[in-house]
């Protein structure tokens, strides 16, 4: 049987109080702790002149792959029949662009890819210290292929933090003993309902959205898409292989709607049946 949205979301607020006793508490550092806090405190202005240079993140879906597929049924990854891989020179165009406006933002290798199955990581790693030498890169991954030689290996690039989603004790128990300097926090992870996104009833909340600014994601063909929960890639406003990033945010159709997004305005499909702020 399935269980409606609305349902799961009502039982999520009725337990968020007791979270703490129910779930093992995530393994965090302290370094880690303090970046969150830092990072709450940024807000981003509402009518930016240029959108591309208020970006806080940016991710790359470097593939639309993951080892985990066939024990993670409700991952969008494991939806999808067409494999396919970034381009490397797609990753290589965004990054030289975003160094034009001396990005410090976040940048991620992720979507629901797993990014260490992926052979180029450390090159694009290496890349990104280079032309961007003050943003900060976050590796998220199932951990399935860290352990202490790999951990140390990353310790060689500068690292914003590694957060690790694990999915049996057994591998929380092993990655939490791992050691690095890098920021790092190991936390249980439960997959949610978002592949029925599309299917939802309309809920739309007047909640104002950051999307366009804050999950900015280069999807494995190159195109810019609306935010992550857009896992079939239905809301899409531009190739950056074609034209630049500053060209797609700063066309109309964007701009459209990360005005109305800020004003709490949901008018794309998705964006009326999603309770998330970004
Ligand atoms: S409202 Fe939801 S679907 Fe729309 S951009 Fe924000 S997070 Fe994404």
């Amino acid at each position: 049987m399935k269980i409606p949205h609305g349902f799961y979301v009502r039982i999520k607020k009725i337990l968020k109080p007791f979270r703490a006793f129910i779930f093992k508490p995530p393994f965090t550092n302290d370094a880690f702790n303090k970046q969150i806090a830092e990072e709450h405190k940024v807000t981003p202005p509402f009518y930016p002149d240029s959108l591309e240079k208020y970006i806080t993140r940016i991710s790359f879906e470097i593939s639309n792959m993951c080892n985990y597929t066939h024990i993670h049924k409700k991952c969008p990854v494991s939806r999808y029949t067409d494999k396919k891989k970034l381009e490397t020179s797609i990753v290589y165009k965004v990054l030289d662009e975003l160094a034009l406006y001396n990005f410090c933002g976040e940048i991620d290798f992720h979507r629901y890819n797993e990014p260490m199955i992926d052979t180029r990581l450390f090159e694009f790693i290496e890349y990104t210290n280079k032309v961007l030498p003050n943003a900060k890169i976050s590796i998220l991954t199932n951990g399935s292929l860290l352990n202490q030689e790999v951990i140390e290996k990353f310790e060689k690039y500068k690292l914003w933090h590694i957060i690790v989603s694990s999915y049996t004790f057994k591998e929380h128990e092993r990655l939490i003993k791992l050691k690095t300097t890098i920021p790092y926090k190991v936390y249980y992870s439960r997959l949610d309902d978002r592949e029925d996104i599309y299917n939802r009833k309309e809920i739309n909340s007047k909640l104002p959205c950051y999307a366009t600014i804050r999950d900015i994601t280069v999807n494995c063909y190159g195109d810019i898409s609306i935010c992550c929960l857009d896992w079939q890639n239905r809301f899409v406003f531009g190739n950056v292989s074609s034209l630049s990033l500053k060209e797609i945010l700063n066309s109309k159709q964007f701009l459209e709607v990360h005005h109305e997004l800020f004003h709490g305005k949901r008018t794309l499909g998705i964006c009326k049946r999603c309770d998330w702020q970004r």
